[in-house]
């Protein structure tokens, strides 16, 4: 348990470390994940030694700086590797080695980079979309399969369409009371995603009701304390993203809860 807890550890910080360059090079145009092949310092331009690339210790053991320029590294390297890591755990723990942990452990890897890209530059790439839905089919079908139950996967295709259509709709009756654009089209698409690995009932009614919940107390702490107008932009992805991983975890718990809390349990 220990060894098999340190190895998905482990595993989840060299994720991590990959994810980095995503988050990296995804948003900057003329950047590509596989070119140039090593990450280079982006201040002094000079690769970065396999030896100084090691997720977190790394980082400690050049105390925060790059070893040629001494440019500070930002803390986000680290603190993904961190993250990624911690929610591969929670996953072990959640489902135990069964195919639920490695549809966790897609999940986390799809959106830690799409919250952070999102937080940062306000867009949820395609790319990713795209590379979600491919991962989310085939873990959706390969559980089906492991089932031997096509109900599984017709549902979680069901919630996939739902889901996008759902949001969509959302996102063209709020312009039509703002007045304004309410949702990117980024977030309709990453509600499909969602949808496909959560699957409809009540999981993305769980997501909705969380994100909108934790949106609006985000937002206005935002407005409160930066006296950012109301209207400023914050990005949603990153509360949909936080919603779908507590669903995934304890959206029994949190529905149930919800039941209690408006009076139906
Ligand atoms: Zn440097």
């Amino acid at each position: 348990m220990v060894a098999i807890s340190i190895f998905i550890f482990i595993l989840g910080l060299a994720i991590g470390s990959f994810l980095n360059v995503c988050i990296y090079r995804i948003p900057r145009e003329g950047l590509s994940i596989h070119s140039p092949r090593r990450s280079v310092c982006p201040e002094c331009e000079v690769p970065i030694q396999f030896y100084d690339n090691i997720p977190v210790l790394s980082y400690l053991l050049l105390r925060g700086r790059c070893r040629n320029c001494k440019t500070k590294i930002s803390i986000v390297y680290p603190l993904v590797e961190l993250i990624t890591g911690g929610l591969f755990l929670l996953m072990f723990y959640r489902f135990g080695l069964t195919l639920d942990l490695l549809r966790g452990c897609l999940f986390v890897s799809l959106l830690v980079p799409i919250a952070w890209i999102d937080a940062r530059w306000y867009i949820i790439p395609n790319a990713i979309i795209v590379v979600g839905l491919i991962l989310g089919l085939a873990i959706t079908l390969s559980i089906s399969l492991a089932q031997g139950d096509w109900g599984y996967l017709i549902k979680h295709l069901i919630a996939a369409v739902a889901g996008g259509g759902g949001m969509m709709l959302i996102a063209v009756l709020g312009s039509a009371i703002f007045r304004k654009p309410a949702m990117g089209g980024g977030d309709i698409k990453l509600m499909s995603v969602l949808g496909l690995f959560l699957g409809l009932w009540p999981d993305l009614l769980v997501v909705i009701i969380v994100s909108a919940f934790t949106g609006s107390i985000v937002g206005g702490i935002l407005i409160a304390r930066s006296g950012k107008k109301a209207h400023s932009p914050i990005p949603y992805g990153p509360f949909l993203v936080v919603a779908a991983l507590l669903d995934l975890v304890w959206g029994d718990a949190l529905w149930m809860g919800y039941l209690r809390l408006i009076g139906w349990q």
